[in-house]
C-alpha cells in the first residue's frame, strides 16, 4: 500500500510537471476538488470523449448523440428524485472537525476485512502451491468463512438502513465496529445527517423574485426530456441510444484522490430505450459491449471487473459497476444501469406530456425502458493515465518515465526533430511539419540534444519521434522512433502520413 501511494504520488505531480492537470486557482491557494486541464491533458481529454463518442455513435447506426444544457427547468430535478433524495449520509468527527461520508467510513472498513481475506489466501497460495484451489479455499477455511459472514452481516444492515432512512442506525453501526476518525483517531462522532449533493444558484435579475434553480448533477435527465425530439425528428426506432457528453457539478463531501472524485466532471452517458420486458436482455448487452470498449484500448483485462450491485436503487432491476484497479485499489470507473421506465414515467407525470413510444410491430403504445451507460470522463483520464505512467531502468543503466498511452489517445501522435540546427535539417522538418500538421497533432523540437528530446516525448506519451538527419537530404528519408520499444526504422518521407495513421488506428470494429 505505502507503495502504491508513493506511485501514486508520483503520478500526480507528473501530470502537474508536464502540462496535464494542474489544481484550478492554483496562485489562490487552489479550490478542493476542481482542477483544470493543461496543454496536454486537454488534448488526452478530447481524444478519449471522441473516442467514447464514435464506438457509441458512429459505430452504432442506432444510437445518435445530443448536446443539452446544464441549466434545466427545476421541476425536471423534482421529478427525477434529486431534490428529494440525492443525498449522502455524511458524520463529523468532533476532535479533528473532519467531514465523512458515512457509508465510505463504512466500504473502507468492509476493504480492510477484504484485504485480510486476501493476506489468506496469499498465505494458502504460497503453502498449496500449484494445487490450490480458491474456490474450494474460500468456501471451507473457517477465518475465511468469518470474515465473509462478517461481510456480509454489514452490508445487509446497512442497506436496510438506507433503505428505512435510519441514521441512528448508521451511527450505531459505525460506533459498534469501532470505527476511528482516520486522522483524530478517536471515535468521538456526531450524528448522521444527509446532505444534498446538488449546488443551486438563482436565475433572473431581481434577486428576491428570482428562482432557484440547479447545476445538473448529471446528463442523463437532459436526454430524457428531449427523448421524444429525437425519437420524432430522427424517426428513430425501438431499440435505439441516445449519447452526450458534458459538465456535472456535485457538492461531494469527501474530495481526495485527485480527479478521481471532483466537484464538477464531466459524464460521458448514453441511455439505450427498449421494449419494456426486454431490459434485462439489453442491460447484459451493454455490460459486454462496455467491457470490451475498455479492452480495446490495450489496457490489461485483470485490471478490470465487474462489481454487480445487491442493493438497487428504488428505480433499477439491475445494476453494475465496471471497476478499475486505481493505484489506490479497485473503484467505480463505469455504471451500467437498467433504470426501468421511471425517469420517463415521471416526466411524464410531472410535466404533463404523453412519452409515449407507438411499436408498429406490436401495433401498441408504451412508455420505453431505458438501459443506461454512465462513465466519468475524469475517472477515465485516470485510469489511463496512471495506467501509463512507468519508470524504466535502460540497458545502459539510465532511467526514464514513459507514458505508455494508447496511442488513439496520445495528446501528440508525432514530434519532429532536425537532427542539428544547421544544413537544411530545420527547413526540411519544417516542411515535413507542414504536411502532416493538419491531419495530426504535432511538436517540433530544435532545441537540446536529440537524447533529451526523446525523453521530453517520453513522458507526455508521444508514440513516434521523427528525427530529420544528413541522410535525409539525400534520399528523403527520415529515422522513425517508437515510444515503447525505443526502435528506429528509416521511412520514406512519402510513407509518414499512412505509417502514422496505420499505426494509430484504434481498435474498436
Ligand atoms: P460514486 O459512487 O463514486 O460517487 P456514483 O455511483 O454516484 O459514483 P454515478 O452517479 O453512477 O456515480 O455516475 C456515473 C459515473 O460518473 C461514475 O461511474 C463516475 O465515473 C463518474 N462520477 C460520478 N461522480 C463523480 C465525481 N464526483 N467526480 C468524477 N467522476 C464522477
Amino acid at each position: 500500500m505505502a507503495n502504491n501511494e508513493e506511485l501514486f504520488k508520483k503520478i500526480t505531480s507528473h501530470a502537474k510537471e508536464y502540462g496535464f492537470i494542474f489544481p484550478s486557482s492554483e496562485i489562490y491557494d487552489g479550490m478542493a476538488a476542481v482542477y483544470d486541464y493543461g496543454q496536454w491533458g486537454v488534448e488526452l481529454k478530447n481524444n478519449i470523449r471522441s473516442y467514447w463518442w464514435k464506438a457509441m455513435t458512429q459505430m452504432h447506426e442506432n444510437i445518435v448523440g445530443i448536446d443539452t444544457s446544464i441549466f434545466m427547468n427545476p421541476t425536471i430535478w423534482k421529478a427525477s428524485g434529486h431534490v428529494d433524495a440525492f443525498n449522502d449520509p455524511l458524520i463529523d468527527n468532533k476532535d479533528s472537525k473532519k467531514r465523512y461520508r458515512a457509508d465510505v467510513l463504512i466500504e473502507d472498513h468492509i476493504a480492510k476485512i477484504e484485504d485480510k481475506i486476501n493476506k489468506e489466501v496469499e498465505k494458502a497460495i504460497k503453502r498449496f502451491g500449484e494445487d490450490f484451489n480458491k474456490e474450494q479455499f474460500c468456501s471451507t477455511n473457517p477465518r475465511v468463512l468469518e470474515h465473509s459472514a462478517k461481510i456480509r452481516e454489514i452490508t445487509a444492515r446497512y442497506a436496510t438502513a438506507m433503505q428505512n432512512n435510519d441514521l441512528a442506525d448508521i451511527k450505531q453501526l459505525i460506533e459498534d465496529l469501532e470505527i476511528v476518525c482516520p486522522v483524530s483517531g478517536t471515535r468521538n462522532w456526531t450524528e448522521v445527517r444527509q446532505f444534498n449533493l446538488m449546488f443551486s444558484t438563482k436565475i433572473g435579475s431581481v434577486s428576491d423574485e428570482a428562482d432557484v434553480i440547479y447545476l445538473r448533477p448529471e446528463t442523463a435527465q437532459g436526454i430524457f426530456v428531449n427523448y421524444l425530439n429525437v425519437q420524432k425528428t430522427g424517426r428513430m426506432k425501438i431499440p435505439f441510444g441516445i449519447a452526450q457528453t458534458g459538465k456535472a457539478f456535485r457538492n461531494e463531501i469527501v474530495a481526495r484522490q485527485f480527479i478521481f472524485r471532483m466537484r464538477e466532471f464531466e459524464q460521458m452517458e448514453m441511455q439505450f430505450f427498449v421494449r419494456p420486458g426486454e431490459e434485462l436482455k439489453w442491460f447484459s448487452y451493454w455490460k459486454q459491449e462496455r467491457m470490451r470498449w475498455h479492452l480495446s484500448l490495450g489496457m490489461s483485462a485483470s485490471k478490470y471487473r465487474f462489481h454487480d450491485h445487491e442493493k438497487l436503487a428504488h428505480y433499477a432491476n439491475a445494476a453494475t459497476d465496471i471497476e478499475f484497479e486505481f493505484p489506490f485499489g479497485f473503484k467505480e470507473l463505469e455504471g451500467i444501469h437498467s433504470r426501468t421506465d421511471f425517469d420517463l414515467k415521471r416526466h411524464q407525470e410531472f410535466s404533463g406530456k404523453k412519452l409515449q413510444y407507438f411499436d408498429p410491430e406490436l401495433n401498441d403504445s408504451y412508455v420505453p425502458y431505458v438501459v443506461e451507460t454512465s462513465i466519468g470522463l475524469d475517472r477515465m483520464f485516470l485510469a489511463i493515465f496512471a495506467n501509463s505512467f512507468t519508470e524504466e531502468t535502460l540497458d545502459d543503466g539510465s532511467s526514464r518515465v514513459v507514458l505508455r498511452l494508447p496511442r488513439v489517445l496520445a495528446p501528440v501522435k508525432a514530434a519532429i526533430l532536425p537532427l542539428v540546427k544547421k544544413d537544411g535539417m530545420p527547413e526540411k522538418a519544417r516542411e515535413i511539419m507542414n504536411k502532416l500538421k493538419y491531419d495530426f497533432n504535432l511538436i517540433y523540437e530544435e532545441k537540446d540534444a536529440i537524447g533529451k528530446r526523446y525523453r521530453r516525448q517520453d513522458a507526455i506519451g508521444t508514440p513516434y519521434c521523427i528525427t530529420i538527419d544528413s541522410q535525409t537530404s539525400e534520399d528523403d528519408t527520415v529515422t522513425v522512433r517508437e515510444r515503447d520499444t525505443m526502435q528506429q526504422e528509416r521511412l520514406p518521407i512519402a510513407n509518414l502520413a499512412s505509417y502514422i495513421r496505420e499505426n494509430i488506428n484504434p481498435l474498436i470494429q
